[in-house]
């Protein structure tokens, strides 16, 4: 297709705002899928179903559109919803002329939608504004119409209104992307560039990559280079995802498609990187690649010991598939062999663990989220810190930590209690915007550590789940942060040192050595709990001493029962750490990090 008949776009939507449901119609009103094989959330399952041995994803997908006789394709390009890969936003973002934000019209815009919003106008793409679910009887499209036209300094009348479930609205929406969004601008004639805005591992193909051609033209079977490392492959398929892969003659400047070279790891094929040809390679990358960086820390143990070498396994597996994840072999006095592992922030740590227990089947732990500090020490020297066990010793001199811009949205009559909420967690006013009469946007400068501590259950818990945030990190503040250890018998115990603002020190040790005591169970000698910063103790608890005997309760009795007990007791035993001359069992170490 000439790229004057192109259009590329995607869909800006809060979760559950009907994103899926719309593309559904879109593809049958294209008539790319026929009502006989249309099924619900068309695109959600094929990444589900793997079929034909190619992972497809919705990440792009082509469809044919005529308006006043003119045949046009329109690729639909999908994103990712949440901060944690923002990253990965705004290169899906670049690879399109125009953004669909879609609105549910019974809830309005919601933060996320709102920062991806941001990202996609500096991104310059043309914005069609839609309120969706108008079919509802709760639907209020005029009302959310203001407040999206005041927001994008458009009139309300330019919004349009549609149903993904019925279809109503949706052929006019498709008419509005071909007359509204511009066509590709590209070189066909210059050496070729082609950005990559997502990949994907697939067990039959090797890394399938996604990207939009912005100059030139890719063929197959020509040789091809990443570069942002000079690595050359061979074309072994280009083509398209219409909606299943269609091997093509090639891609050219505008289009947007899929290629695969045989690589087996996404981080040989990296989101943001630019294909070019290995015979007249291109001058200059594209704009805009950066390295995944990952910025929350955390400890992953198998609760099981013998787990260790499939837990290792499942990380070599999924790394295949996520360039962003990090891990290093790690051991724990409390909590055994385990890896330190690096994410790109808090959901995508909940992810990797999910995907460890329900794919893997393997019971983990992970310790409390740490993010990155930089210390200088009183000798001058700098230490990058991402656990609390690499804190330096000695005398610090500086602490930075990272921070993050934060964009709350929230219903007027919750402002106050978030600004408390922001106020706690050492945040800073930057602003405040009314939406509308009702709605209200915050914006805080925080620290990142403050989030990554349950700030998104307090904002949710607050707000009766009306408020949502959504942040991007930049740069660091110097703090005031000290290491807070945990005692027993006087020994560490390392899984809970944590770094903290030194005014938070003392209640996190109150808290954690409380916890401690009521989980350990009582020995035969006395058992100090202690928090302390360095050699300076901050907070103490005491577990009494009891006489242990398990025979106690059998008054003598029947014999074979007593022998069970002691079986037992010896059976519990193995599980348990010896810390500080105290056995623990492994659990209640697992039970003070989970009861978070
Ligand atoms: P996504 O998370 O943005 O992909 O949202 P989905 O497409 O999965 O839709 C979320 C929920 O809203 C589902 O239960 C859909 O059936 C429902 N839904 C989506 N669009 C409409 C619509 O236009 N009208 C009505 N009544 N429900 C809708
Ligand atoms: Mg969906």
């Amino acid at each position: 297709t000439p790229a004057e008949y192109i259009r590329n776009f995607c869909i800006i939507a809060h979760i559950d705002h009907g994103k899926s449901t719309l593309a559904d119609r879109m593809l049958q009103l294209t008539g790319i899928v026929d009502a006989r094989e249309m099924r619900d959330q068309y695109l959600d399952r094929m990444d589900i179903e793997r079929e034909r041995g190619i992972t497809i994803k919705s990440q792009a997908v082509r469809m044919p559109w005529t308006m006043e006789g003119q045949a046009y394709a329109l690729n639909m390009i999908d994103t990712p919803g949440h901060v944690d890969f923002s990253y990965e936003v705004n290169r899906s973002l670049a690879a399109c002329e125009g953004a669909i934000l879609l609105v549910d019209a019974t809830q309005g815009i919601e933060a996320q939608t709102l920062a991806n919003l941001y990202m996609a106008l500096e991104n310059d793409l043309t914005i069609i504004p839609v309120l969706n679910k108008i079919d509802l009887p709760s639907a209020q499209p005029e009302k959310y119409a203001q407040e999206v036209a005041s927001l994008l300094g458009v009139e309300p009348e330019e919004c349009i209104a549609v149903s993904g479930k019925t279809g109503a609205g949706v052929p006019e929406l498709l008419d509005r992307i071909v007359s509204e969004i511009s066509s590709p601008e590209g070189d066909l004639d210059a050496p070729s560039r082609a950005m990559i805005f997502d990949s994907v591992y697939d067990i039959y193909r090797g890394v399938v990559t996604y990207v939009r051609v912005k100059d030139g033209r890719l063929n197959p079977r020509e040789r091809v280079a990443m570069m942002s490392t000079g690595s050359s492959h061979e074309l072994l398929e280009i083509g398209v995802i219409a909606p299943e892969p269609k091997p093509t003659a090639g891609l050219a400047a505008g289009e947007v498609g899929y290629l695969i070279t045989g690589v087996k790891d996404v981080r040989q094929s990296r989101v943001g990187d630019t294909v070019t040809s290995a015979s007249r390679p291109a001058p200059a990358p594209l704009e805009g690649y950066a390295d995944p960086k990952p910025m929350v820390f955390s400890g992953i143990y198998p609760i099981d010991g013998s787990d260790y070498p499939a837990l290792r396994e499942a990380l070599d597996k999924l790394r295949l598939n996520d360039a962003a994840l990090q891990y290093e072999p790690e051991n724990s006095v409390a909590l055994g062999f385990g890896f330190r592992c690096g994410f790109l922030g808090l959901l995508h740590l909940d992810i990797i663990r999910e995907r460890i227990e329900r794919e893997f089947d393997i019971s983990i732990i992970a310790t409390a989220p740490s993010v990155v500090y930089r210390v200088i020490t009183d000798g001058g020297e700098e230490v990058t810190v991402t656990n609390p066990s690499e804190f330096p010793d000695g005398k610090v001199a500086h602490i930075s930590e990272p921070m993050a811009k934060a964009t709350l949205l929230t219903p007027s009559e919750y402002v106050g209690t978030l600004m408390e909420l922001c106020q706690q967690r050492r945040g800073n006013l930057q602003g405040m915007d009314y939406l509308s009469e009702e709605r209200v946007e915050l914006h805080y400068d925080l620290p990142l550590a403050e989030i990554v501590t349950d700030f998104f259950d307090q904002l949710k818990s607050r707000t009766k789940g009306y408020a949502s945030l959504d942040y991007d990190l930049e740069g660091e503040q110097e703090a005031d942060l000290v290491k807070v250890d945990l005692l027993l018998n006087h020994e560490p115990v390392d899984a809970f040192s944590a770094i903290v603002h030194r005014e938070k020190a003392y209640s996190y040790g109150l808290e954690m050595t409380k916890k401690l005591r009521n989980l350990i169970p009582r020995q035969q000698f006395e058992i100090p709990v202690q928090a302390a910063i360095g050699t300076r103790v901050i907070a103490r608890e005491t577990i009494r001493a009891v006489r242990k005997d398990v025979l106690a309760k059998c008054y003598g009795g029947d014999v074979s029962r007593k022998r069970k007990l002691l079986e037992k007791q010896k059976e519990g035993k193995k599980r348990m750490k010896t810390i500080g001359r105290v056995d623990v069992p492994q659990e209640a170490f697992v039970a003070a990090l989970t009861s978070e």
